[in-house]
């Protein structure tokens, strides 16, 4: 038989009586009705999330990794660019130093040192920007300068490049204002020509003049559903104070550029000219922030991007042990893939130099050398499974005839 409820007792939180709710728990002092104690739970919830964020929020030198540490992480993943990976470590060591300094101490206030990277492309900006931000576990965005127009043109609104960084930390504002952010292609932004009051290129100077508030640390409102701004949308106000931005760009044609500048210099001192000897493909390798205003990139932009640094074209050896080496290559994955039906995959050395010859023959780079290995494969990842054999070997002979059968070459030039 069900107990008869006494009737004078109330939820003292609510003050409804025991016969409006479902259950009421008696304390020493009082009660509480089910539907207080569920909300109880939840801001008791709230809080502690928020006690424990607090926490998380003050950055501990001693568990950050060290530049070295930082730089042995991106080898795992990246190949050569030496010179890029040691100014990459520094800048994002520096980066959460600057998080962790006191406000109050000496009056030195650590200045954000968002990075810029010139290199052909696919050779691993994306890469070294993505490899980072793997190790760090702060939110990290991708976004293509591209698509960026100032407001009131078409295309995606500046802010928008921020939505992304939201989403990809589910919305929490706190993270999101210590992320990465990655900003591709920037070079396509450039302001055409050389002389600004003649060939004025406004909407790439527009998009830069939008940019330079976000790389100068502002709170900025963003679409949290990107595209343009609607007038009902909700905003979230991200302060970009703490966002490190590492850009990215070809800049097709700067080492002409750079050629100049050198000769300039070079032929003022005497010395002859110097720059006609050197490989055009290392000229790179002395980018300059002047370069990159003869190429069109507005001054103040330049100045907010202090930390510039160039990528290596990639060589033959370089496409060789990207193959193999990095931590989830290509070669490793298909092992991988094979090993899971049980398959033991040998591969022959020259299929190696096989797939590099063809991604340089075809132009593709290091992104060539994974569409190229997939079509070699595609044959034997369809039959070996259901086939019963325990061992693969891949040949030469046969990659060739693969790679011939599917009209690659034509197919990769269509792309
Ligand atoms: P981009 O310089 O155009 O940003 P990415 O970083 O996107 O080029 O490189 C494209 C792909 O090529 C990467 O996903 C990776 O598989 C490969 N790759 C490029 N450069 C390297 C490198 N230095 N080391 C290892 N893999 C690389």
């Amino acid at each position: 038989m069900a107990k008869k409820k006494e009737t004078n007792l109330r939820c003292d939180f609510c003050g409804r009586g025991n016969d409006e709710v479902r259950l009421l728990l008696p304390g020493l002092n009082g009660c509480i009705c089910d539907e207080c104690a569920e909300r109880a739970n939840e801001i008791a919830k709230e809080y502690l999330q928020k006690l424990q964020h607090a926490d998380s929020e003050e950055i501990d030198m001693d568990s950050l990794p060290k530049p070295s540490e930082i730089h042995a992480f991106l080898d795992q993943y990246v190949i050569g660019q030496e010179k890029a990976k040691k100014y990459l470590s520094v800048a994002v060591y520096n980066h959460y130093k600057r998080l962790a300094q006191k406000r109050d101490d000496d009056g030195i206030d650590i200045e954000k040192s968002n990075i810029i990277i010139v290199g052909p492309t696919g050779t691993g900006k994306t890469l070294l920007a993505k490899t980072i931000a793997k190790m760090l576990k702060v939110p990290f965005a991708i976004v293509d300068a591209t698509v960026l127009t100032e407001a009131g043109y078409v295309g995606e609104d500046i802010e928008s490049l921020l939505t992304r960084l939201l989403a990809a930390c589910d919305y929490n504002v706190e993270e999101a204002q210590r992320g990465i952010v990655f900003i591709d292609e920037i070079d396509k932004i450039a302001r055409k020509g050389d002389n600004p009051s003649i060939t004025r290129d406004v909407s790439g100077e527009g998009v830069q003049q939008g940019l330079l508030k976000l790389l100068e640390g502002s709170v900025v409102n963003v679409p949290p559903q990107g595209g343009r701004k609607h007038p009902e949308q909700r905003m979230i106000a991200i302060d970009t104070k703490n966002i490190l931005f590492i850009c990215g760009g070809a800049f097709e044609g700067i080492e002409r550029k750079i050629a100049q500048r050198l000769n300039t210099h070079v032929v003022g001192y005497g010395a002859g000219n110097r720059v006609s000897k050197l490989d055009r493909e290392k000229l790179l390798h002395f980018v300059a922030p002047q370069d990159l205003r003869s190429y069109g990139l507005i001054p103040e932009i330049i100045g907010r991007l202090p930390i510039l640094t160039n990528l290596e074209p990639l060589d033959r050896d370089a496409l060789r042990r990207i193959l193999t080496e990095p931590k989830n290559s290509i070669v490793k994955q298909y092992h991988k893939l094979l090993e899971m039906d049980g398959v033991a995959l040998t591969i022959d050395d020259e299929v190696l130099d096989f797939v590099v010859d063809k991604a340089i023959e075809f132009k593709l780079g290091a992104r060539g050398l994974r569409s190229i290995f997939e079509t070699i494969m595609i044959d034997v990842m369809y039959q070996v499974p259901a086939s019963g054999e325990t061992t693969y070997r891949l040949t030469r002979d046969y990659a060739a005839q693969q790679l011939e059968k599917s009209d690659f070459e034509l197919l990769s030039q269509m792309q």
